[in-house]
């Protein structure tokens, strides 16, 4: 039987206010266990919340660059349910009236651009964070941490629209782009900044009913969600294949497996019993607040990518390539700012630096290759200090050990050889050596230029100037043969 793959994702995404969202709490990640909380965080009885107008201007920029509609009134709801990781037994979050729905992404796809539309996109609260099994004296003890508790958090929910597993990691990565542009979440997948729930079903392919949906948690990064997937997809089509009966349930990836596993029935909505939040007054928004945050939007990577083919003059693919995250654009135009080639600039980001931090798996935010690094390593062979090859080499020291091209060059001393007087003796030395193919090519042999190049270069180690070490041998293999 052929089947139809039908993905739909939620993300949560972090917001990145200093402040939580219903307290003044800090929102800074990786302080020691339960030092940002307070009464309001902790879950105490008789608090009262207060909402973060940050982070409803944050999600209003992220439901504009989305294409949304913006409510003009929303609400928030209690979403019942027990948790060791949530005290006050209920969370906070938008139930039948979000401040955003509608809109879309769009992801490249081989048959072009794919318009994948959203739900909503609606405000809630971080839980704490459960950390089981951690203590090695007693690895059944589990601890919580408050310091996620009240992190304002945005749900981003897709319309089952998604084909693949590879059409996921698409929609996530450009959403994970348009909101780091956006400036309202860093997109961490490992520090939980950016994380997502997946919904996969097969029906037969040409059906229009949806099948059996299982919800995968607990995917937090670009690869475990292609895996979890494409797992997903061959356990579901087994089931179909023989018989056997899905059943409608919510999964967990399980990496150091590779497989998902139970987790518990699927609940539904009604088991949450949603009411209305009692503390907190229903929002208004204005039209005039959601064109003063339009006013705010920054160049978006589409645009980025549009601009760079037509400012710089670079291929599509590049643009599209260097605008993928922002970081990296950012990385591309500071560069250029101080070597004013874009093309070069763009073949060297492109060829030697994705290269080595793709082998590596780091971000560019992390190379030690800085945009003023590679500027100057680039002047170096744009004025003939280095030759072409010799700048990979450099290239490779300055990306270990983090020094500036200049310092490598003069330590290794790696600065090309362009003096005729030194080439020449070299030259004269490798002619002697070799008299045969001296008789040979000026004999007709033309194609044994390249040998005496060679074996000059050689003498060189790399370092001489091929275009001096061209015109030099051709005056002097015409010289003696009169
Ligand atoms: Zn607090």
């Amino acid at each position: 039987m052929d089947y139809e793959v039908v993905v739909g994702l939620e993300v949560h995404a972090q917001l990145l206010t200093h402040s939580k969202i219903f307290c003044g709490c800090s929102t800074r990640f990786g302080a020691p266990p339960n030092t940002q909380t307070c009464p309001v965080c902790l879950g105490m009885p008789g608090v009262l919340p207060v909402l973060n107008r940050s982070a409803v201007e944050y999600l209003m920029k992220t439901a504009l660059a989305c294409h949304c509609q913006i409510a003009e009134r929303c609400r928030f709801a209690r979403k019942n349910y027990f948790y060791p990781d949530m005290p006050k037994n209920y969370q906070i979050s938008q139930y039948d009236e979000p401040l955003a729905q509608g809109g879309y992404v769009e992801i490249p796809t081989p048959e072009g651009l794919k318009r994948i539309r959203l739900v909503r996109i609606h405000l809630e609260e971080d839980v704490g964070k459960s950390i089981h099994g951690e203590n090695l004296d007693d690895p059944r003890a589990s601890y919580v941490d408050f310091n996620r508790s009240g992190v304002p958090l945005m749900e981003i929910v897709s319309e089952p629209e998604l084909s693949s597993s590879e059409e996921a990691k698409l929609y996530l990565q450009q959403l994970r782009t348009v909101l780091q542009y956006l400036a309202v979440c860093d997109g961490n997948m490992e520090e939980g900044s950016f994380r997502c729930d997946a919904n996969v079903s097969l029906r037969p392919r040409g059906s229009r009913e949806l099948g059996t949906k299982v919800e995968i948690k607990n995917l937090n990064s670009f690869r475990y969600v292609q895996r979890a997937l494409e797992y997903e997809v061959r356990r579901q089509t087994r089931a179909l294949d023989t018989g056997e009966r899905l059943v409608q349930e919510t999964r967990l990836w399980d990496a150091n497996r590779s497989v998902t596993r139970t987790m518990r029935s699927k609940e539904f909505a009604h088991d949450y019993r949603y009411f209305p939040e009692p503390d907190l007054v229903p929002m208004t928004t204005s039209p005039a607040w959601i064109e003063q945050m339009r006013a705010l939007l920054p160049e978006l990577p589409d645009a980025r990518m549009h601009r760079f083919v037509a400012e710089y003059g670079i291929p599509e693919y590049d643009a599209g390539v260097l605008t993928s995250t922002k970081a990296l654009a950012d990385y591309y135009e500071e560069c250029g700012k101080r070597f004013p080639k874009p093309k070069v600039v763009s073949n060297w980001m492109m060829v030697e630096l994705l290269r080595a931090l793709n082998r590596d798996g780091i971000e560019v935010e992390q190379s030690r290759v800085t945009p003023t690094h590679l500027a100057e390593l680039l002047r170096l062979i744009d004025d003939g200090t280095i030759s072409g090859t010799l700048a990979k080499t450099v290239f490779d020291a300055i990306y270990t050990t983090g020094k500036s091209a200049a310092d490598i060059v003069r330590e290794q001393g790696l600065r090309q050889i362009s003096d005729e007087g030194s080439l020449q003796a070299t030259i004269a030395q490798i002619l002697a050596s070799h008299p045969d193919e001296v008789r040979d090519y000026r004999g007709g042999r033309d194609k044994l230029l390249g040998f005496f190049v060679g074996q000059v270069m050689k003498a060189t180690q790399g370092k001489a100037n091929p275009q001096a070490v061209n015109k030099l041998l051709r005056e002097a293999l015409a010289h003696e043969g009169g």
